[in-house]
């Protein structure tokens, strides 16, 4: 993946026509899935932001009003992108990199078209959005161009007539695509008829990201989820049945300590039921500014312990009976190695697990630290001051086995686990 500035490997001039590329850009929303920014996906925004937008322990929509796009829109948009496709691929043949797209070509493309890319005649969040259109573009491009991620947190909430003009659209106009993917809420899948999920696969539609998040419906109301656990088990067999692939988000820890076990089995049951092709482990960080974080200062909500996590999700795969996938690629995860095929590698994962839980505690918040600090610097890149001093005290606390360490340690991840994505 590239990005800008970059220094020319090679230089060249490349001139786009501006009438044929038409605005220059498309919107894009704020969030897609770790495995479609792994996959460079192109992003196609067909709502804009979150429809519900009322779950406790969420923020990404809250200051945003949701709003649909009409399919004439989004169809505008794809156009935008395959103009901004075919000019790109031209410019690397006419600079002679014979079709190869990379920094140099993004480059050329910049420079020689400065009435586009540097107009200052557009205000700077349009010649940001030109920028990262093009960025965006050429991403998807180099990576092979065959994933789509549909935006923004539940795509299927588009009227299905309108859906199927876009995903078809899409298809006609790239059609090397081998994956369309889209977020999607339960409540909306369970809503529509079995035949219309039918109807979006056939047109394209190949896999769907839902938040289960849990399968209990205490933990589902007092977390403002809008969904109970048998509306989960509909809709997850709806899009099994279609043929969808599917993944489902399990948070662990979104019970509190209320709710710990409960949240765990009854999670798990749910799964049980649907037998997902993926369940994604999304461990709870309550992030500043949702409704969540304020009850956990508080006192009302009690956060579990690192341990405590990791023990609920030792009693959640001890309870799967399912066949699916089982994820650990968030980063607020502290046991990433939680992963494997189920039922397969059930025995080893909860090894993985026990080991952990059997190490000594000095080990273990030892783990605690280096884990979350590394997650922490690939984030920001530096500790601040008062982090640094955090640090250096948790450290000399863990090595001396003082009685306070356990403290300073969470102390410290209290502090860097907001900025976990
Ligand atoms: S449905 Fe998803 S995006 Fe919307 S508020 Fe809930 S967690 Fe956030």
């Amino acid at each position: 993946m590239f990005d800008l500035p970059v220094n020319l490997k090679k230089a060249g001039f490349y001139k786009i026509n501006p009438e044929t590329l038409g605005k220059g850009w498309f919107e894009m929303g704020p969030i897609r899935p770790p495995s479609e920014g792994k996959d460079c996906s192109l992003l196609i925004r067909v709502i804009r932001n979150c429809p519900w937008n009322r779950c406790e322990f969420c923020r990404t929509y809250k200051s945003e009003r949701f709003s649909y796009r009409n399919a004439e829109e989004i169809i505008g948009d794809i156009n935008v992108v395959k103009t901004i496709a075919e000019e790109i691929k031209k410019a690397s043949w006419a600079i002679g990199f014979g079709g190869k797209i990379d920094e140099n070509v993004i480059t050329v493309l910049i420079n020689s078209n400065p009435e586009i890319y540097h107009n200052y005649s557009d205000n700077l969040e349009i010649r940001q959005q030109k920028l990262n259109s093009l960025i965006s573009v050429a991403n998807w491009l180099s990576s092979g161009g065959r994933t789509i991620f549909l935006q923004d947190a539940d795509a299927p909430q588009m009227r299905t007539p309108g859906l199927l003009e876009v995903l078809n659209y899409l298809k006609s106009s790239f059609p090397e695509v081998e994956r369309i993917t889209s977020y999607a809420r339960s409540k909306t899948i369970a809503g529509k008829t079995a035949e219309e999920i039918q109807q979006l696969r056939q047109a394209g539609l190949t896999r769907l990201h839902i938040g289960l998040e849990s399968g209990s419906d205490e933990v589902l109301k007092e977390m403002k989820k809008g969904v109970s656990g048998e509306e989960h088990i509909t809709a997850g067999k709806k899009v099994k049945a279609a043929g969808i692939s599917l993944s489902e988000y399990y948070m662990p820890g979104l019970g509190g300590k209320k709710y710990s076990e409960k949240h765990a089995l009854e999670s798990a049951y749910v799964l049980n039921e649907i037998n997902p092709d993926f369940i994604r482990i999304r461990s709870l960080v309550p992030r500043q500014g949702s409704p969540l974080h304020e009850r956990v200062q508080t006192g009302e909500f009690e956060v579990l312990s690192e341990d405590e996590v990791i023990s609920e999700i030792g009693l959640f795969v001890e309870n799967l009976k399912c066949s699916s996938y089982l994820a650990s690629d968030q980063m607020c995860n502290l046991l990433w190695e939680v992963e494997g095929q189920l039922p397969i590698d059930k025995p080893a994962i909860i090894k993985i697990i026990n080991n952990y839980l059997q190490k000594p505690l000095w080990e273990r918040l030892r783990m605690q630290l280096e884990r979350r600090l590394y997650s922490y610097l690939a984030i920001t890149g530096h500790l601040n001051e008062n982090l640094n001093l955090m640090v250096k005290e948790a450290n000399m606390a863990i090595s001396t086995r003082a009685p306070d360490a356990q403290q300073k340690v969470e102390a410290l991840l209290a502090a860097v686990k907001p900025a976990f994505i």
